[in-house]
């Protein structure tokens, strides 16, 4: 963590995440030897070229560290338009079956998904029991109501990041910018429960910068490089850098680092900060989902960790 003045403490995802996959570690062992075979993630592929077909391939990699049984279902893409309707009937076969198989206990869809397959019908194939990403509607409901069913993992990241920094939120404007169902919005709840008071910019917003400019923490998911720079935070603002953008073939933020990190008190870089806590947070969804499964739980009766009173208090 750096200290010096005029530059803010890193917020390193990596450490955080190694505490998490330790944990994650232990408990796919004690499944192991209590039901004779590890949690089971399946990761369905709709064209291998896809550019998330890397980012997929580190999550596999990262299951077998941990000895989660991790493999890619490939549904393969036709190559004219006539194949259309068969490409999505094959993604939603290969999702139901999923749900099906006992020994598969998560289940991520590459996004984004093709032209030719749409998300509704992607999100209404998948079991909510087993949707460690939290892209079915009661997964997404739950949230709403205060309750953990499973969060998208990179809005949980961003949050999570915050918590285990142990950066105070109850009571703190934020501002987040991006109000993407797997991200912004998912985002911006989870720091209303945390008693936060939320405001969520997008593309329309009038004068971002004066919203950014009152918040005491910026969360920047938009996809766009240098959309925040230090000139427009409020000084001593903590500011989570959720984006991923390659520019020069480097990788880099939303957030404009240099200027930044004189004015901000705390930062996530990137690469470093989310990134690395959103793919050890889906390994502990999926061992989640996989207790939750063998015991017998859905996820509508999985109690909430964290919350306000309020939100605690919901049944
Ligand atoms: P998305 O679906 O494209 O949504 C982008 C959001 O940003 C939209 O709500 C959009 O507003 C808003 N936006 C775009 N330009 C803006 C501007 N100039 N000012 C204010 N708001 C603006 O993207 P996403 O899937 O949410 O992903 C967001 C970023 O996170 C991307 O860089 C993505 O690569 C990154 N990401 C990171 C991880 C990780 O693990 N760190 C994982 C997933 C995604 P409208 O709604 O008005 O269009």
């Amino acid at each position: 963590m750096t200290t010096s003045e005029g530059t803010a403490r890193l917020l390193l995802g990596k450490p955080i995440a190694a505490d998490i996959r330790a944990g994650v570690e232990a408990e796919v062992a004690g499944f192991r030897d209590r039901h004779g075979r590890a949690p089971g993630l399946a990761v369905v592929l709709v064209g291998r070229d896809a550019p998330s077909t890397v980012y997929l391939e580190q999550i596999l990699r990262g299951c077998a560290k941990v000895g989660i049984d991790g493999r890619f279902v490939e549904v393969e893409l036709g190559d004219d338009g006539a194949a259309a309707d068969g490409v999505e009937a094959a993604v939603v076969r290969a999702i139901r079956d999923l749900g099906e198989d006992p020994e598969v206990n998560g289940i991520i869809v590459q996004m984004p998904l093709p032209r030719e397959v749409r998300l509704r019908a992607v999100i209404e194939a998948i079991d909510p029991a087993k949707d460690i990403d939290g892209i079915h509607p009661l997964n997404a409901g739950l949230l709403r109501l205060g309750y953990d069913g499973f969060l998208p993992a990179t809005a949980h990241a961003a949050i999570e990041i915050l918590r285990r920094s142990d950066i105070p939120m109850a009571g703190r404007d934020a501002v987040v910018i991006g109000r993407s169902p797997v991200v912004g919005q998912p985002a911006a709840f989870l720091l209303v429960r945390e008693d936060a008071t939320v405001t969520v910019c997008h593309s329309r917003t009038q004068d971002l910068a004066a919203h950014v400019s009152r918040a005491d923490i910026v969360v920047v998911a938009a996809g766009r490089p240098g959309l925040v720079t230090g000139a427009m935070l409020k000084p001593g603002a903590v500011v989570v850098d959720v984006g991923i953008n390659v520019v020069d073939d480097k990788l880099v933020g939303d957030v404009d680092f240099d200027s930044a990190v004189q004015v901000a008190s705390a930062i996530t870089p990137v690469p470093g900060g989310v990134g690395p806590l959103t793919n050890a947070l889906l390994l502990s969804h999926l061992v989640r989902a996989a207790l939750a499964q063998v015991e017998g739980r859905g996820p509508a009766i999985v109690e909430s960790a964290a919350g306000s009173p309020a939100m605690r208090g919901a049944r």
